[in-house]
């Protein structure tokens, strides 16, 4: 096998696409496909003020690199989850990037905040992924509202998008399938949230790292047990395997053909949203899910 361009030696061959590339082909297809997705789904333009989520993993670290490589205004935003050795490594890796790149990072710690994310799961009783969830977006939100950034941007892959898809129907999550696409626009008191690296898969994001010199953190969160999304990831490289491109199929005819029929069926049933009376986010009742429990933590 060749590469496609220049007929050297690959270092990558993408089934999906048919298409074998060597080291230096695959950076500037891996750029252009991102380009051309941002532009596809109208995610930002070159004026817009970008707020990239990043964790010190692969995919955030790329798209932050990516991005700024493109010549967007992209800053980054580090939640420290106060997660042991495990956060200091990713923030090393996050720093180092931004240091990279030369773009500002801004660091909001939970343990400021709140408390460290351990005490907090230990203190609701919640599982630890869905309250972090929560809190994260919560911040995501609110750090893009206070510093005047119109865009928060995340790393999330193909095949994490494709996974979540497929437990969502599995479930029949109705509300979720309503929703879920590469752009959530911005509405009252929510800044608008794109996945610019929904298209790649996560191998494809690891080799970008590796060919960029990006050092990121390789050990999983000590929290990030969650079997089933893993279980998920599992079954569709099974199917990917042997039928290349469902993955691809799965998640983007479901963006084009099957969301705007889900999103019929949710109009006007999701609860319209108040500003929380302390924090003044957007939330579904008089004081949101993060204040109610930073009052917890206080009492
Ligand atoms: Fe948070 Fe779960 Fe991810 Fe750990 S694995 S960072 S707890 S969402
Ligand atoms: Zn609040």
């Amino acid at each position: 096998m060749r590469c496609k361009i220049c007929g050297e030696k690959p270092v990558i061959y993408m089934k999906h696409h048919r298409l074998a590339l060597c080291g230096k082909d695959f950076i500037s297809w891996f750029e252009r496909y991102t380009e051309r997705t941002i532009k596809e789904f109208r995610m930002f333009k070159k004026e817009d003020k970008i707020l990239v989520a990043v964790s010190g993993g692969k995919d955030s670290l790329a798209l932050w690199y990516v991005l700024s490589k493109l010549g967007y205004k992209a800053d980054g935003l580090y939640i420290d989850l106060g997660i042991g050795e495990y956060s200091r490594t990713s923030y090393e890796k996050v720093k180092g990037m931004a240091e990279k790149i030369g773009r500002k990072l801004i660091v909001k710690k939970l343990s400021e905040d709140v408390l460290p994310l351990p005490d907090l799961i230990n203190l609701s009783g919640r599982e630890a992924c869905s309250l972090c969830g929560v809190l994260k977006r919560y911040n995501f939100n609110k750090v893009a509202v206070e510093y005047g950034y119109s865009v928060v941007a995340t790393g999330h892959n193909l095949d994490d998008e494709a996974s979540s898809l497929l437990a969502n129907v599995i479930n029949w999550n109705v509300k979720y399938l309503g929703k879920k696409e590469p752009v959530l626009k911005e509405e009252e008191g929510f800044v608008r949230k794109v996945k610019p690296l929904c298209k790649f898969m996560e191998k494809e994001t690891a080799l970008y790292c590796l060919l960029n010199d990006i050092d990121f953190i390789e050990e999983e969160c000590p929290f990030s047990e969650d079997a089933s999304t893993i279980f998920y990831k599992h079954i569709l490289n099974d199917i990917e395997e042997r039928f290349p491109g469902t993955k691809m199929r799965f998640y983007l005819e479901y963006v084009k053909k099957i969301k705007p029929l889900f999103e019929k069926v949710i109009k006007g049933k999701t609860p319209e949203l108040k500003r929380c009376n302390i924090c003044g986010q957007p939330s579904p009742s008089d004081i949101c899910p993060v204040c109610k429990l930073k009052e917890r933590v206080l009492k």
